[in-house]
């Protein structure tokens, strides 16, 4: 367990040390002094300290309490109706309104005084500059020049004038500027502070010339900035009028001004700021006394903004994002006659195992039969009739997108096809595959391919599928495993049969006169025809003319194309086909619905366009180890949610075991995915798609695997000790999670070439990837994204000199101390172990 010092706990939880020795001593601990080590069981009665102080401050009336209550009705299979009732309390400890107040005008006057003080500052730079151009320069008569807004041109032009002839006098100066000043008496008072700010108002027009007649020399000209020549525009007449503008501007309203504050389902703070027309910094300060930090951008839920709202005295608005929304699926609702459905199946396994030949098998075999010229294009999904119905293969490449569409919460797939060849067996993704299909809950059928080899052993598959809880019908399981080979056509007559046998099972339905729905497979944009979706209709029936909304986009559907590339007038459920005619292309996963209503297909697209960006920010929120049973309910059991990398199979099971085991009555722990080698970008949509926390175990993730972890604000963490992964999910199951040490990754190097050196041994000739190299940090040599070395460098260079460290982009020489077994390939990387306190 890790000990602290008093002072490193002050540092950690963002206290005085002074304050935390009190409050130590309040809790009955020894400790006087910063230097002094804290063990966990006095962190605890400390924690347990202020827990109970803190309850009984509570009782006084610093507490603000948000109740909200929502209807709504759900409708679940044929015409039940179960009315549910969503309740939100949320409770913010906050300081007393006195307090507040006074916060509140002490930074008002803090600002007033620094505004004053940074105006009369500027002031006087003006004046003395006017006074110093004015003195240099001639009074040459040019107040030929017409608009104002020359004055303020580039230097160039006024360099372009004529010189002037002799030496201005000071008294020049002086005369001017009570000319100046002798005009303003004349001008209307209530326009003088608008015409100021209004640069190119005529009214200023004589002012100007009269300045313009003090034109600073073509000497001069050159250093003259934008700021300068505006300084000189002022220079003749300013201080009164900037003045006057002072106290125009901080007249104080007689009454504090209420805003209507309109707040959706989320807010970002500036948008926020915005509407009450407060600076955004403002909120943030009003969120930091609350005990909340929150960044100018930080996106705020709506019981937050409107406890915000509320408290500085705006009238709040509630409008649920989800309205639209609402009101969308309202008018999408249809009871119609249901009939039977096509299953919708996507193929896995193991890469080579035969997953293209099979899906090319059965579409030139079952698709192209009768078509003349054959398949024309690739679509991403196809359908084939067989004597017992039909069958709709989604052709999507890999696991990734099957996950990637359900992390976007699209079901497409009813039933997965998992590939096994015959001669090879279980391989890593084949139990990758098993784990997305059983997360998503989808039923597999097994093909084990290849039978035409010698050497395939049906036998060995079964068992080593049912050890990863997939257990063939023959042995009393639920899984039919049927055995083909994709080269020379042989079973896939039975397995399109299987997969038929087991969607009756699932009863699949749809009724083919309601209005087109359904999912995007796959978007491009195409030169000649521009946005091209290939959209599977899941439900009703899709027809050219017919008016659609895609996720942020809509649309008239222009043209409708099956997967034979030809033009088809509609499509029923479960049949792919690519429509022409939306404003952009949107996603694989986003939704798609017939809309009657062009106007409310533009509204909803555009509205989701702009919730996007908001929704993406939400949810970074999301789906940390610190947070992560907050969003969840209360009734049901906790789950922690972990998808499980690591560099051996060893260390993977022992971990899944110890994990397992943790948990109580109230939470558990469950490993969705656990496999060998680095994360993927597979893994993390799995782990996005079931709310998962990714840990990596020895072994690091790949660059898309990073991107969806930085895009999505997945927790990804890194480990290298057994007992810290375990010590850390047991806090985060007691909701202990306090601070911690994580490593962050500071450079990474690749390993282009290796040489020996008589003094350092084995250098490594590498670049750098990404970050910095530091000389002085610990390192790892990473091999495919796994570990395999942990320890220091023994030298850094480039070229022959040392270095301190070396950037992104650049080669160097790195040699790793008591290591000497680098090879072509390998990443080094650079790390550091921070102190990181519990983010909120
Ligand atoms: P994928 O990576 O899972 O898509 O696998 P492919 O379909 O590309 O197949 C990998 C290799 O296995 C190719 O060389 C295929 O020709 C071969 N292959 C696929 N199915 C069979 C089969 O049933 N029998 C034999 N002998 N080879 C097959």
């Amino acid at each position: 367990m890790t000990q602290v010092t008093v002072k490193e706990l002050a540092q950690e939880v963002a206290a005085p040390v002074e304050r935390l020795l009190q409050q130590m001593r309040e809790a009955g601990l020894p400790h006087t002094d910063a230097g002094q080590v804290v063990t966990d069981t006095e962190k605890q009665a400390l924690l347990a300290h202020l827990k109970s102080s803190h309850k009984a401050k509570v009782e006084e009336p610093r507490k603000i309490t948000l109740q909200r209550k929502t209807t709504s009705t759900l409708r679940v299979a044929g015409s039940k109706t179960i009315s549910v009732e969503v309740r939100k309390k949320k409770t913010f400890v906050k300081q007393s309104p006195e307090e507040i107040e006074a916060a509140q005008r002490r930074e008002l006057e803090e600002r007033r005084a620094t505004e004053n003080a940074a105006r009369d500052k500027l002031n006087d730079q003006v004046r003395l500059r006017a006074e110093e151009e004015a003195r240099k320069a001639a009074p040459a008569a040019n107040a030929s020049q017409p608009e104002p807004a020359a004055v303020a041109e580039a230097p160039a032009a006024r360099a372009a004038e004529p010189a002037p002839e002799r030496a201005p006098q000071p008294a020049m100066v002086a005369e001017v500027r009570k000319r100046d000043d002798a005009r303003r008496p004349d001008k209307p008072k209530a326009t003088t502070a608008d015409d100021d700010r209004r640069g190119g108002d005529r009214k200023n027009q004589p002012h100007r010339a009269t300045v313009k007649e003090k034109a600073p020399t073509p000497r001069a000209a050159p250093r003259t900035t934008e700021e300068e020549s505006d300084g000189f525009r002022r220079g003749g007449r300013g201080k009164s009028k900037l003045k006057k503008r002072n106290m125009h501007g901080f007249q104080s309203p007689t009454g504090p001004l209420v805003r209507d504050v309109v707040i959706g389902e989320t807010i970002t703070v500036s948008d926020l700021a915005q509407q009450m027309s407060v600076k955004g910094a403002e909120v943030v300060k009003f969120m930091f006394k609350l005990g909340t930090p929150v960044t100018i951008n930080q996106v705020l839920d709506q019981d937050t903004a409107q406890l915000i709202a509320e408290e500085l005295g705006h009238k709040v608005k509630l409008v649920s994002d989800n309205a639209l929304e609402e009101s969308l699926a309202e008018s999408l609702r249809y009871e119609g006659e249901t009939v039977a459905r096509a299953p919708v199946v996507t193929v896995m396994g193991h890469v080579d195992h035969g997953k293209t030949s099979l899906l090319d098998y059965i579409r030139r075999a079952k698709v192209a039969a009768g078509e003349a010229g054959g398949i024309t294009q690739h679509i991403g999904a196809y359908h084939v009739e067989t004597d017992r119905g039909m069958v709709t293969f989604l052709d999507t490449p890999g696991h990734a997108a099957f996950t990637a569409m359900r992390a976007r919460g699209a079901k497409a797939t009813d039933i997965v096809i998992l590939v096994v060849a015959a001669d090879d067996g279980v391989m890593p993704q084949t139990i990758e595959a098993v784990q997305h299909a059983k997360a998503a809950g989808v039923p597999l059928v097994v093909a084990v391919n290849k039978i035409d080899k010698p050497g395939a052993d049906l036998d060995r598959i079964r068992s080593e599928l049912s050890v990863q809880g997939v257990t063939s019908e023959e042995w009393g399981g639920d899984t039919p495993f049927v055995s083909v080979s994709a080269k020379m056509g042989t079973g896939v007559d039975e397995l399109l049969e299987a997969v038929l046998l087991q969607a009756e099972v699932l009863e699949l339905k749809a009724s083919p006169a309601a209005p087109g729905r359904g999912v995007v497979v796959e978007s491009r944009l195409d030169k000649g025809r521009g946005p091209v979706a290939t959209v599977l209709v899941q439900d009703g029936t899709l027809r050219q003319g017919d008016m659609v909304l895609v996720g942020s986009n809509f649309g008239r559907i222009r043209a409708m194309l099956d997967e034979n590339g030809k033009n088809v007038k509609e499509a029923g459920p479960s049949i792919p086909v690519e429509i022409l005619g939306l404003d952009g292309t949107p996603d694989a996963g986003d939704e798609m619905s017939v809309l009657a209503d062009e106007k409310k297909a533009r509204e909803v697209a555009l509205f989701r366009q702009g919730k996007f960006r908001e929704v993406k920010l939400a949810r970074a929120h999301a789906g940390k180890l610190e947070n992560i049973f907050e969003s969840m309910g209360q009734e049901e059991k906790k789950t922690l949610n972990i998808v499980l990398k690591s560099d051996v199979r060893g260390s993977l099971e022992a971990l899944q075991g110890a994990l397992g085991g943790l948990g109580n009555d109230e939470v558990q722990v469950r490993v969705v995915a656990g496999g060998v080698g680095g994360i993927t970008e597979s893994d993390a949509n799995l782990a996005l798609a079931s709310n998962a926390v990714v840990f990596g175990f020895n072994v690091r993730a790949d660059a898309g695997a990073r991107k969806i972890v930085e895009q999505e604000g997945l927790d990804m963490r890194y480990y290298n000790v057994i007992y810290d992964i375990i010590e850390d999910v047991k806090k985060a199951l007691t909701g202990m999670l306090g601070s911690d040490v994580r490593e962050n990754i500071l450079g990474i190097a690749e390993v282009r070439d290796v040489f020996r050196s008589p003094k350092f041994g084995a250098v490594a000739g590498c670049m750098v990837l990404e970050g910095i190299v530091h000389r002085n940090r610990p390192i790892r040599v990473l091999r495919e994204d796994v570990v395999i070395f942990e320890g220091e460098l023994e030298s850094l260079r480039r070229f022959k000199d040392d270095m301190s460290e070396v950037r992104a982009g650049m080669e160097c020489g790195i040699g790793v101390k008591s290591y000497n077994d680098v090879k072509v390939g390998d990443k080094i990387e650079v790390f550091e172990k921070v102190q990181v306190a519990r983010t909120l």
